[in-house]
């Protein structure tokens, strides 16, 4: 029996005239994320894709790959069969056969696109459940709440049959591509790597960068941070990661500025670090993993204050989360064993004993004003290196 993949989308339905360009880029990315895999046909109709694996073997790595493309709903294998009631019978029984038997309760759930096709939707759920029930003695019909679901598909040149319980989830969201790229702050911590899943989730493609102590923090943490940037990767296919020399401006930061405006002043030049290398490459937003409260420097003054030094649009996708709901996304999308490997990051290196919870911007203007900021960012940005970055 063939199997071939039924990929569902979800919010590019609703983009009236500006859908054919939305299903255009989910095909590519479909194309680009399974192409190496093996031989694949794609097609597209109905509000349905089409993935034809001709190397059947193959089929559960390309389910795997696709549940992680952002814009699909649902993936489900699917058995394909001619479009005649005996032969979809058969079908449903042969395939479904496992999930089927006695003591169970089942409803078919029937589907005719093409109205050419000589039963109806209903026509088709009661021909076939009737069959079923026939054919697998002691099996209970349950319209409303039965444990296993047969989907039937009458489409434009063939039926195919699953049971609903088998479909995967997909990541939902948008494809990447069809926003523009931002720009992630990212850290070897739990918070910014989901922070930057949320966002591409929307369909935006990803840069990162990171600040990187060196020797302060150790080429390990680097290691930790290529690796979050790969997992990452798994979503949005690549990532493009600027890695920024950031020792001269920490131990600058260090010597001249007060304590309790460090992680403050640090997370200032972060910023705009970050937007400089954004501008230069075509980014149009910041991505940060800031939650308000999380620590000092993340409450709303100290918000303010980072905020200031900057023109771009900063999103924080996660400003409204307790640390815990952030645990359950990072452990659902793959990065909080990595997250939590216990290498340094720069700012835990240099971390204010008593950092200031309420800073003014003024204040912190003020002992910044020490510093040769444009200095200090040129000479950081001379050391830029950058590595891109493919999922594992
Ligand atoms: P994370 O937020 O990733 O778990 P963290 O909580 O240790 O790490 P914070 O000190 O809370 O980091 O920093 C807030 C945000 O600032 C991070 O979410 C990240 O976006 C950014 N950030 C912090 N340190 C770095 C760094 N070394 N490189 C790049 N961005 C950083
Ligand atoms: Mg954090």
């Amino acid at each position: 029996m063939k199997e071939i993949i039924l990929v569902k989308y979800g919010e590019i339905i609703l983009k009236g005239c500006n859908r054919p360009r939305f299903e255009k880029i989910l095909l590519k990315n479909i194309h680009d994320a399974i192409h190496r895999l093996c031989k694949v046909n794609i097609s597209i109709t109905q509000a349905t894709i089409y993935i034809d694996v001709e190397d059947q073997e193959k089929l559960d790595l390309v389910c795997d790959r696709l549940t992680r493309i952002f814009g699909i709903v649902s993936v489900t294998r699917a058995a394909e069969c001619e479009k005649e009631l005996s032969e979809i019978q058969k079908t449903a029984l042969e395939y479904c056969c496992n999930e089927l038997s006695e003591g169970v309760s089942f409803k078919v759930e029937g589907k005719r696109s093409d109205k050419a096709f000589p039963l109806t939707s209903q026509e088709v759920s009661m021909e076939v459940g009737g069959f079923l029930h026939d054919s697998i003695p002691g099996l209970i019909v349950d319209v409303h709440t039965p444990q296993v679901t047969v989907k039937v598909e009458v489409r434009d040149y063939k039926a195919y049959v699953y049971c609903k319980e088998k479909k995967l989830a997909g990541q939902g969201g948008m494809p990447i591509g069809t926003g523009l790229k931002a720009t992630l702050l990212l850290s070897g911590g739990i918070d910014s790597p989901v922070a930057g899943h949320m966002i591409a989730k929307r369909g935006i493609e990803i840069d990162a960068v990171n600040f990187f102590s060196y020797p302060y923090t150790s080429e390990r943490a680097k290691e930790k941070v290529i690796e979050l940037a790969s997992i990452v990767a798994r979503y949005t296919s690549r990532v493009n990661l600027y890695i920024v020399p950031f020792t001269e401006i920490q131990l600058q930061i260090r010597d001249k500025c007060p304590e309790e405006h460090l992680t403050l002043i640090m997370r200032r030049f972060m910023m705009r670090i970050a937007e400089r290398l954004a501008l230069r490459h075509k980014s149009s937003a910041l991505i940060t993993g800031e939650s308000v409260g999380q620590v000092a420097s993340q409450t709303l003054g100290a918000l303010d204050v980072t905020n200031s030094v900057v023109d771009m649009p900063v999103l924080r996708p996660l400003i409204g989360m307790d640390k815990e709901e952030i645990i359950v996304r990072s452990r659902q999308i793959g990065t909080f064993e990595t997250s939590i490997l216990p290498y340094e990051d720069c700012c835990t290196v240099f971390t204010p004993k008593h950092p200031s919870t309420n800073p003014k911007r003024k204040s912190v203007e003020k002992t910044e004003s020490v510093l040769d900021v444009e200095k200090l960012i040129d000479n950081a940005l001379a050391g830029v290196e950058m590595i891109t970055v493919y999922p594992e």
